[in-house]
């Protein structure tokens, strides 16, 4: 696209771009905005001047109404933002509409219905068997069978910035006799790319992989964040549950997919060859290069593009037994792992369970997670006309354990 919009080189958020969230400014009531630059697109009253049918959805302090009017909508929106931002003539109407981001608190950007967090970086997975199942294979039988995933917690997910308490819980070390209680000393994180539903579904009707741009509107970056002493002990046979429920944190914009097309890959080739409703009818692998600071320093650089289940995949397997989707549902990749040491989407694979200290820029070093550490993920991908599409980031430090 042509634009008359002055961008600065290496903002995350060009023209081509236009990623959706949920803003506050000067006291008013939150409502739904686009990033521009280092601005936010004011969406309400723009298109209440322009006449933008259905344009009331960006007064909620949520993008759940506009997530539910489906994908003729989005592109709609997203054809008459391109509009405005190509013609010259519409400057003036849309620079009185640009916030600095800088004035703004950006919200929590839509209401979680239901939370899935998948385990499809075959890395990550490896790593992980590897660490804690030294003796067996480090793949479970089920592995390249399915998306392993399980159910999250909805109502603990939080904007990025906002502060995570270290959680306390029961661990027990396998060399001591009995659990004991209190705060986790082995806190975590798990860098993940989000998706987020729009379309609903209904309960009982399966989707296929061939409708999932049809309900999924946008991606963002999830920190899952993870108490590895908690979740040692209670994972045995139901899976994770407070070792995670404590908080998740997700970046403040939703990429969406339209902006993404020119990051799709072809996800890696699926040895043995995948049941029929898991089949893959588009390449919805995405070139995403993530990257985590600790502290400001960058410790690791996952690739998405890698992941051995796609989004699509991921879709398909979550509806198959008939559960429905809800507009709000956000399912996550699972750790994003690749196969250099770089490359890790955790500080257990990067410190591989405390055994290799990570050294911070200020010399000192970490396994897991101090009190006041500080952690941020970012992600970039190809855009349209040679641009960088940026999520932003998802950023979140950790306060000490309530007494
Ligand atoms: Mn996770």
């Amino acid at each position: 696209m042509s634009t008359w919009t002055e961008v600065p080189e290496g903002s995350p958020f060009p023209a081509t771009n236009l990623p959706y969230g949920v803003f506050s400014y000067d006291g008013e009531a939150p409502r739904v905005g686009v990033a521009l630059g280092g601005d936010v697109l004011d969406l309400a009253p723009l298109a209440a001047a322009e006449g933008l049918d259905g344009g009331h959805v960006f007064e909620s302090p949520s993008l759940n109404p506009f997530l539910a009017m489906g994908r003729p909508a989005w592109s709609a929106v997203r054809s008459w933002l391109v509009e405005l931002l190509e013609h010259e003539g519409y400057r003036d109407l849309v620079e009185s509409h640009l916030v600095p981001q800088s004035e703004v608190t950006l919200q929590l950007p839509f209401e979680v219905a239901d939370y899935v967090d998948f385990y499809s970086s075959q890395h990550h997975a490896e790593n992980v068997g590897r660490i804690f199942r030294p003796d067996a294979e480090a793949l479970t039988p089920n592995w390249k069978h399915l998306p392993i995933g399980y159910h999250g917690r909805a109502g603990t997910v939080v904007v990025s910035g906002t502060e995570v308490v270290r959680p306390s819980g029961q661990r027990k070390p396998p060399d001591a006799d009995s659990p004991s209680y209190g705060p986790s000393v082995r806190l975590d994180i798990e860098a993940e790319v989000g998706f987020v539903v729009g379309v609903p579904s209904p309960q009982g009707v399966a989707v296929p992989t061939s409708d999932f741009r049809q309900h999924v509107f946008g991606a963002c970056l999830v920190n899952d964040w993870s108490a590895r002493d908690l979740q040692a002990w209670e994972y045995v046979p139901l899976g994770p549950f407070l070792g995670k429920s404590f908080a998740t944190s997700v970046s403040p914009w939703v990429v969406p997919l339209d902006a993404l097309l020119e990051a799709r890959v072809a996800g890696p080739a699926q040895e043995p060859a995948v049941l029929g409703y898991l089949e893959r009818q588009a390449d919805w692998g995405l070139d995403l290069s993530l990257e985590i600071s600790w502290n400001g320093t960058v410790v690791s650089r996952p690739p998405f593009a890698g992941m051995y289940w796609t989004p699509d995949q991921q879709l398909a397997h979550l509806t198959v037994n008939g559960a429905s989707l809800r507009t709000g549902d956000l399912y996550a990749s699972g750790t994003v792992s690749g196969p250099e040491s770089g490359q890790r989407g955790s500080f257990l694979e990067l410190s591989w369970n405390g055994t290799e200290p990570v050294t911070l820029a200020d010399g000192s070093t970490r396994t897991f997670l101090e009190d006041g550490d500080e952690v941020s993920v970012t992600a970039w991908a190809p855009g349209a006309d040679g641009t960088r599409i940026g999520f932003g980031a998802v950023t979140g430090r950790v306060l000490p354990a309530r007494p």
